[in-house]
């Protein structure tokens, strides 16, 4: 009785001088902390050594808990779990016989109590205390002793906890304050990752995406797939329920902890904590993925929005500048070319293409507009365009395919995204806009709906020029220049060939007349048009027949005159058209002659002219060109 009195006493004075190390030194290292508490133990139990080793239950091992070196030389620093057997109330071991443990690396001692530390049912490391002399001590006081530790190493885990809480917090404070200023994706997802690796070294993390946020490759993001296995499982009731998941997998010997990342308007993705040894996520952890997981979704959502807001300006300002560019005049096959090359750079698209069918009831019968891709004028396009001109149907129903081989069973087709838009115009025009890319699940929903919004805006355009071109091919008169039309001249130019003994043929394009329209407007640019029109009529005058051959490019044709003399009047309607217009302009003449003992086809002649005039454009322009002839040969 006297004995456990006294014993009872002595615990109770290992009580407080344990509480002292707390109280007094607020400084020192966890480490520190439980150094001197197992000395302490030594001390009291006038042992040898004692020894503190602590679960560590991420890993999955115990971790010698010291700050002295040559502990560290004489025991091993960490212990698997397969160490230590040790249930309450088994404390003594014989080190004396071989199969014992070997916590000490070497057989200094020859007994050791083992006082496992458990509170609730939850071990938490174990005691070591080692004797170079036999000794026997009751089971009371190692009970006693076991409970003293187990409270202070919980009060000082708590401790020490909770300083490491306030540092955790404080960085997530700081990063939380970073995202909130930032509108880059790729920086807010950057410092997400980079925080909780800082924060918890030990785990793997991704980022499961609703959508691709970003592009860069180095970061762990995977875009969240609601498919039924095992593996997204918990994932996908993550996102869907917006409630934080645990699921442990036996099989990998990991747990997996899926935080969503929530914002105010919705779930931007979850984030994917693995944890490497099958052990449960303390409650103090969850809570702190859960809160980084909703900062993250605030911040994503922050960024998004500001990206929302951006492409909607982008595509309205789209929009805007098409239709501009679309109501001037300009040709058919222009008006086709810029928007193909619109829609290419505003969509990354590969290929696009804008069809006319030519009879409703027949999809096979369509043709290209000319200024689409070129892919569109193959053969491999043939079979694809009917395949997608059927799929849009009857019912005319505007296409979006993110995967088309798995669609269609495959085939030989490059294209894996597609997005079809009918263009139709009252009777005028019926037709069907595509875009193609060869990465599956490319566009976004959000760009089919601006493809059809570009599409609908210029659709009218399209039909608008395509009437034009059509009655100018049945009138006699330009209505701009008062010269005649082409397709008069065509059809003069028919009958010349077959009645006269010679002609000519030139052709007339005024150079950089981009840059006139670019800098004067439009206007400014018709009536240079005019003006270098009514030059040339009063140079030809009734010697032959001047047209506008489209745009701003003009045709002469000269029956009878000799050669020397159609080149004379050229260069003279080239001299007289830069004093002429105003802002001065200087143009560029290809000329195409016969004679009787060969008269070719007169889309012949008006191809050599082309060519003619296509090689005075390249050597210089504001000069002649005979067809045939290298520039500057031609000396009469
Ligand atoms: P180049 O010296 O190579 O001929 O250069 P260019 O700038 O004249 O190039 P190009 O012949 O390819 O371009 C002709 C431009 O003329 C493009 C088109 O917008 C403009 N254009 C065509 N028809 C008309 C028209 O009726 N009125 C006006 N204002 N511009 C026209
Ligand atoms: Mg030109
Ligand atoms: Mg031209």
């Amino acid at each position: 009785m006297g004995a456990n009195k006294q014993k009872n006493k002595d615990l109770n004075q290992l009580r407080s001088d344990m509480f002292e190390l707390f109280t007094t030194n607020t400084n020192i290292s966890y480490s520190t902390c439980m150094t001197e508490a197992s000395n302490k133990v030594c001390s009291f139990l006038k042992a040898d050594v004692a020894v503190l080793y602590q679960l560590d239950e991420w890993k999955g091992r115990y971790h010698l808990i010291t700050d002295r070196e040559e502990m560290k030389q004489k025991f091993h620093e960490t212990l698997s779990l397969k160490d230590f057997r040790g249930t309450p109330r088994q404390y003594l071991f014989d080190l004396t016989s071989d199969e014992q443990l070997s916590i000490p690396k070497q057989k200094e001692y020859i007994q050791a109590y083992q006082l496992p530390l458990f509170s609730d049912e939850r071990c938490l490391g174990f005691m070591w205390v080692g004797f170079k002399e036999e000794i026997s001590l009751p089971l009371s006081l190692l009970d006693g002793l076991a409970l003293e530790i187990t409270r202070c190493v919980n009060h000082a885990v708590s401790c020490y906890a909770s300083i490491e809480e306030g540092q955790k917090y404080e960085l997530l404070y700081n990063v939380a304050a970073k995202f909130h200023s930032s509108i880059d994706m790729d920086g807010v997802l950057k410092e997400i990752i980079a925080t909780l690796r800082k924060i918890y070294p030990e785990f793997h993390y991704y980022l499961l995406l609703s959508q691709s946020y970003t592009s860069d490759s180095e970061l762990p993001v995977r875009e969240l797939t609601y498919e039924r296995d095992a593996s997204s499982k918990a994932s996908t009731h993550a996102f869907l329920t917006g409630e934080v998941q645990i699921e442990e997998r036996k099989s990998e010997m990991q747990s997996f902890l899926y935080a969503p990342l929530k914002g105010k308007q919705g779930i931007y993705g979850v984030l994917e904590v693995a944890a490497p040894s099958y052990l449960y996520f303390p409650q103090k952890d969850i809570d702190f993925f859960v809160l980084i997981s909703n900062t993250a979704g605030k911040a994503l959502e922050n960024a998004k929005l500001y990206m929302q807001s951006r492409s909607l300006i982008d595509d309205l300002q789209l929009i805007n500048e098409t239709a501009h560019k679309l109501n001037s005049n300009m040709r058919l096959t222009e008006k086709i070319s810029y928007m193909a090359s619109q829609i290419k750079t505003s969509f990354q698209a590969d290929e696009v293409g804008f069809l006319i069918f030519n009879n409703e009831n027949d999809k096979q019968a369509y043709s290209v507009l000319d200024g689409s891709s070129p892919f569109f004028i193959s053969e491999r396009a043939e079979h694809l365009i009917y395949e997608i001109s059927r799929m849009s149907g009857k019912t005319q129903e505007p296409l979006f395919v993110g995967d088309y081989a798995a669609k269609t069973g495959g085939g030989e087709c490059p294209y894996q995204s597609i997005m079809a838009v009918p263009m139709m115009a009252h009777d005028q025009l019926n037709g069907l806009a595509v875009v193609f890319k060869k990465t599956p699940y490319f566009f976004s929903f959000d760009s089919f709906k601006l493809l059809q919004s570009l599409v609908h805006h210029s659709t009218l355009a399209f039909a608008n020029s395509m009437l034009r071109e059509e009655l100018e091919k049945t009138i006699i008169t330009d209505y701009l220049t008062k010269l005649h039309s082409r397709n008069y001249l065509d059809k003069c130019m028919d009958k010349y060939l077959e009645q006269d003994e010679l002609g000519h043929f030139i052709l007339i394009d005024i150079d950089n007349f981009k840059k006139v329209n670019d800098t004067y407007g439009h206007q400014v640019g018709d009536a240079v048009i005019t003006q270098v029109a009514q030059s040339i009529k009063k140079i030809v005058g009734e010697q032959g027949l001047a047209a506008r051959w489209g745009g701003e490019e003009l045709a002469v044709y000269l029956p009878s005159l000799s050669i020397e003399k159609a080149y004379e009047m050229t260069d003279y309607i080239r001299e007289e058209i830069s004093v002429v217009t105003n802002p001065s302009v200087t143009v560029s003449c290809g000329i195409s002659s016969w004679t009787a003992e060969n008269r070719p086809e007169s889309q012949r002649i008006v191809q050599q002219a082309d060519d003619a005039l296509y090689t005075a454009k390249g050597s210089g322009k504001n000069q002649i060109i005979m067809a045939g002839q290298a520039p500057g040969s031609f000396i009469f």
